[in-house]
């Protein structure tokens, strides 16, 4: 690859060091991700446990929600 290139240490990959391909790669998802997922573990451990304990659990696959389903299901079809 002719000419200088640009690494971001954020992702481990060489770029052309042009502005406007810096500037889109640093406006990407996958470099924002990977920017705070590396700036992560630098934060007090536990301030990132009690931010996980905050969040609220998907119950769109969970087992109670799905057995919740199959008895509507299972009900619809008998009253029918
Ligand atoms: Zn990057």
């Amino acid at each position: 690859m002719g000419g200088k290139s640009y690494y971001c240490d954020y992702c481990r990959c060489f770029m052309k060091n042009d502005l406007n391909v810096r500037k889109l790669h640093n406006s990407g998802l996958s470099h924002t991700v990977a920017k705070v997922t590396f700036m992560k573990q630098f934060e007090d451990p536990r301030k990132l446990l009690e931010e996980e304990r905050a969040k609220i659990p998907c119950t769109r696959f969970s087992a109670k929600k799905v057995a919740q389903e199959t008895v509507q299901k299972a009900s619809g079809k008998t009253f029918v």
